[in-house]
């Protein structure tokens, strides 16, 4: 097998970008950046906001291909500028695993509906790109193959390495890819090259061990990226659209340097590459890249090294969440375009909203990773965790009722639950009453914000505080509710949305002054010492822990979070990382700040299983939280029995034998029982009310769990 023959010219296409008036908008000062139409080639872009890359599990074969027609239809109707799908492997050992879709064939465009995506994508106007995408050495599947034969600690498959015949097949299977792509409707391709996937492999000496053409030296390292945007370029044709997504720091050792990263960028461009799109570390790199401990356009600095390399329009990525950062860095010309991808689960109706100037309307994406990242990970179907609608639209297609169906609601309870049935009731034309004995909405989430890396939680505060108002809700703070004022009401459904109470632990001593809640804590009712033992390390003691220990401020300012994680802004080191810092074990340690009791605590962290502790975190964040937690000194005890707590502190059996915790403070976080008491109540005066969220099922719980179920239950009403 040889070179594809039919490579065009280096940089011989024609470009034309422009910005003609694809729509009549309500005229406003702000957003002009992102409401910027972009022409390439025969695609009109209506805006530059691109919905990027997810992988949603819709487009696995068990599940109906309307699914994902419906999720991209929404999207496009709501006026996003470019979707670009879930990735598409252009062969079948290249699938991320054994689910993954591959476009290789005339069947396979068949079989995954990918016409009726383009279709119904094209009839709301919008525009709509395939992502190639080839996970080499991360593909979950036991024929996987790579530039070379070393496993990724991420894979318990070893990949095979691919023969030099077989690169270039590679090549044209892109292409072909391509070729399908542009026979179903689409109006171009991505192509990935960023994440640690294949192309990322193959330019980095850290997994190409190869001493083919493909390997060596950097010219042999970057050529398959280059040959695949050659050859997918004749593909498709002059006019259809050809993005590269390229690692713009690799945050691994032996990763590219900066300079090694902008002339990938130019070589991609002289390729034929239209758009060049910017990905950030690799998915094994030891430092988070787009969690909400990650500062808001923390990677701001490597879009801007990539736009300044090229001629080309540059899409930035990575915790850009509103049109505000959106606007700002295409306003300082660090980027064209810019890609948000969880932000549009959370509210497909994001750039509409931007449109219309309605921005505090937009439903906020709290980077929690729960119900997107987390679910996919666990092999389940991609949804959000403050919009569970997103990847269900049809389960949640009823219309609202009309003016006899409308009722009259008193939701008792302002927390997940609550809020999420109040607003969605409300929304559906419904007269609503929301009540909570605290002087504020939120519940757990207003407990939650208060963490260090949660901060995002007080974005979807104040997003339901506004909603609440829009819709005209009537708030009753700081007041509890009893039965007989709920009778008295009249009300036509009475939702209990009640939550939870702490579990108190049969421990003696349990009454002990030093023994605390979380809800103490987290509220800063109370005062903690210097010496803190945690009991219970499910996700509220590790939040805990976070509060007493870490350091908010970090998750906020980018240049501290990235020299605590040890990244080289200049990327001058290869993968862009510093010898210390929390990525290396070699933790640069925050000096203590005079003052803050954080930086001198010691706290133990305790639970009664045997193992390692934080096993019910969140796949995606809860190592980051770990690494933080390890960094600031938290003590780590499993497979404890509590004896007793007194004034010497906490006692504990360990294999036998007897401890003792000197402590000031013991924090208890055993888990959460369900709070019914006005439920039984209102039973008991013959009410029948909906129950929902903690207050129903408080095992296993989560705030994910808790709107899903009140959405759900408010779209029944
Ligand atoms: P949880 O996850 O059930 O954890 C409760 C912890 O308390 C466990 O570590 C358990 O460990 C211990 N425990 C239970 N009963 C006990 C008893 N009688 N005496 C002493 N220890 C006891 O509950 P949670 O931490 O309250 O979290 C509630 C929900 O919120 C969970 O679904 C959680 O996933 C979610 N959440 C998640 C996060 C996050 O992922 N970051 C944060 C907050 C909340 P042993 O039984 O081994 O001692
Ligand atoms: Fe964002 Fe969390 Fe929703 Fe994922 S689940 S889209 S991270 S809010």
């Amino acid at each position: 097998m040889g070179r594809p023959a039919s490579a065009p010219a280096m940089g011989a296409r024609a470009r034309s970008v422009d910005q003609p008036p694809v729509r009549a908008r309500v005229p406003t000062m702000a957003f002009d950046h992102l409401l910027q139409p972009l022409r390439i080639g025969s695609v009109t872009v209506r805006n530059r906001l691109v919905m990027g890359a997810m992988h949603t599990r819709l487009e696995t074969l068990d599940r109906p291909v309307e699914r994902l027609v419906e999720f991209y239809r929404v999207r496009a109707a709501a006026e996003v500028g470019l979707i670009l799908t879930g990735g598409f492997a252009p062969s079948p050992e290249g699938r991320m695993d054994p689910e993954t879709a591959v476009l290789a064939s005339v069947e396979d465009l068949e079989r995954h509906g990918h016409r009726r995506i383009c279709d119904a994508v094209h009839a709301e106007g919008g525009s709509i790109v395939l992502q190639i995408l080839h996970a080499g050495r991360y593909a979950k599947v036991p024929e996987c193959v790579g530039p070379s034969p070393r496993r990724a600690r991420i894979n318990a498959y070893a990949p095979r390495a691919l023969a030099t015949d077989e690169v270039w097949h590679l090549v044209e299977q892109f292409a072909t890819t391509a070729r399908l792509a542009v026979e179903g409707g689409y109006d171009g391709v991505e192509v990935m090259g960023s994440e640690g996937y294949l192309l990322n492999e193959f330019t980095s000496p850290r997994t190409n061990e190869r001493t083919d053409e493909f390997g060596g030296d950097l010219e042999g390292r970057l050529r398959l990226p280059v040959e695949i945007v050659r050859s997918v370029r004749t593909a498709l044709g002059p006019e259809r659209v050809l993005v590269y997504r390229i690692s713009a720091i690799d945050l691994v050792p032996d990763g590219l340097t900066g300079g090694e990263v902008l002339e990938l960028a130019r070589r991609v461009e002289a390729a034929g590459a239209d758009i060049v799109n910017t990905g950030i570390g690799w998915h094994e790199s030891a430092v988070p890249t787009i969690a909400a401990s990650v500062p808001r356009a923390a990677w701001r600095f490597a879009v801007r090294r990539v736009k300044a390399a090229v001629g080309i329009p540059v899409v930035a990525s990575n915790r850009f969440t509103t049109p505000a950062d959106a606007d700002a860095v295409l306003a300082s010309g660090d980027a064209d375009l810019v890609s948000m991808a969880r932000p549009f689960l959370a509210d497909a109706e994001l750039a509409r909203k931007t449109r219309e100037g309605r921005v505090e309307q937009i439903c906020p994406c709290i980077g929690c990773n729960q119900a997107c990242l987390d679910a996919i990970f666990t092999d389940r179907a991609a949804t959000c965790l403050v919009n569970p609608i997103a990847g269900r639209e049809l389960d949640f297609r009823s219309p609202p009722p009309g003016p006899a169906g409308r009722r009259r609601v008193a939701v008792v309870g302002a927390g997940p639950a609550g809020l999420a049935y109040a607003v969605t009731a409300a929304s559906r034309g419904h007269r609503v009453a929301l009540y909570d004995s605290a002087d504020s909405i939120g519940g757990q989430l207003d407990l939650a914000r208060r963490v260090p890396g949660k901060a995002e939680f007080a974005e979807l505060l104040r997003y339901y505080r506004g909603q609440l108002d829009r819709l005209g809700v009537t708030v009753t703070l700081g007041q509890r509710v009893d039965a007989a004022h709920v009778v008295a009401g009249g009300w036509d459904t009475v939702v209990v949305a009640t939550g939870v109470t702490p579990r108190v632990p049969d421990i003696e001593g349990i009454e002990h002054p030093s023994v605390v809640s979380s809800l103490d804590v987290l509220s800063g009712r109370v005062e903690v010492g210097p010496r803190v033992a945690v009991i219970g390390a499910g996700g509220v003691g590790f939040d805990v822990a976070e509060f007493l220990l870490g350091d908010p401020a970090e998750c906020l300012d980018a240049p501290l979070f990235l020299a605590r994680w040890g990244v080289d802004e200049t990327i001058g080191r290869p993968g862009g990382l510093l010898a210390e810092g929390r990525h290396s074990g070699r933790p640069v340690r925050p000096s203590p700040r005079p003052g803050d009791p954080a930086s001198a605590r010691e706290v133990t962290l305790l639970q009664r299983t045997p193992g390692r502790l934080g096993r019910t975190l969140g796949k995606s964040t809860g190592w980051i939280l770990r690494a933080r937690l390890a960094e600031a000194g938290l003590r780590e005890l499993s497979g404890v029995t509590y004896e007793r707590i007194d004034d010497a502190g906490l006692h504990y059996l360990l294999e036998g034998q007897t401890h003792v915790l000197p402590v000031d403070t013991v924090v208890v976080c055993a888990g959460q029982d369900s709070d019914r008491l006005l439920h039984e109540q209102l039973i008991a005066a013959g009410l029948e009310p909906v129950l929902v969220g903690g207050a129903h099922r408080a095992a296993g719980l989560d705030a994910a769990a808790a709107i899903d179920e009140a959405t759900r239950a408010a779209y029944r009403l």
